[in-house]
């Protein structure tokens, strides 16, 4: 092997020790924000103690307690017997829209997780027979290259012990 031979295999051993590092840390990274999240899990910003997952200001303000559809629905949903709703929709915003459009997976799991929580203390929820995600347009669906409302729907159902039932909405 000349010199020259092995400056380059050797440069290649540089890259592939630097890449496996970087794959290395990428990993722990997301196991750490996976059970340490660095910012809540609700409104994304930085959370001044870690370890606490959520901010006091979600604390206190982000969570609805059990709106249901006379309230306020009634009108948008006619054909829904009911609807929960567990958070304000601007605390939960930044959290959806990172989770949807930018592949945030885990930030997704966290509030579905949290969603799972709040459903579980609800009297009615024995009475639920099925968890059913909405489909997504194929089209959508390639893009995105998942369906948020399948990985909410797989924590909800395990979460819950509701079955799954994926194949009833086209
Ligand atoms: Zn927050």
């Amino acid at each position: 092997m000349s010199n020259e031979e092995k400056i380059i295999l050797l440069q290649k051993f540089k890259t592939m020790k630097s890449q496996f590092f970087t794959a290395i840390k990428s990993i722990l990274s997301a196991f750490r924000s996976v059970f340490f999240p660095e910012n809540c899990i609700i409104c994304s910003k930085e959370l001044e103690e870690s370890g606490t997952q959520i901010c006091e200001n979600c604390k206190e303000n982000a969570f609805i307690r059990n709106v249901h559809k006379d309230e306020y629905f009634a009108p948008l949903l006619p054909f829904c017997e009911d609807v929960f709703v567990m958070f304000h929709y601007n605390y939960v915003k930044k959290g959806i829209i990172s989770f949807k459009f930018k592949k945030q997976i885990t930030q997704g799991k966290h509030l579905a997780n949290l969603l799972a929580q709040g459903l579980k203390k609800q009297d009615w929820i024995k009475e639920i027979d099925y968890v059913i995600p909405i489909p997504l347009h194929p089209k959508a669906q390639r893009k995105r290259q998942f369906n948020q409302c399948e990985i909410i729907a797989d924590i909800l159902s395990k979460e819950l012990g509701i079955k799954k039932q994926a194949d009833n909405l086209f």
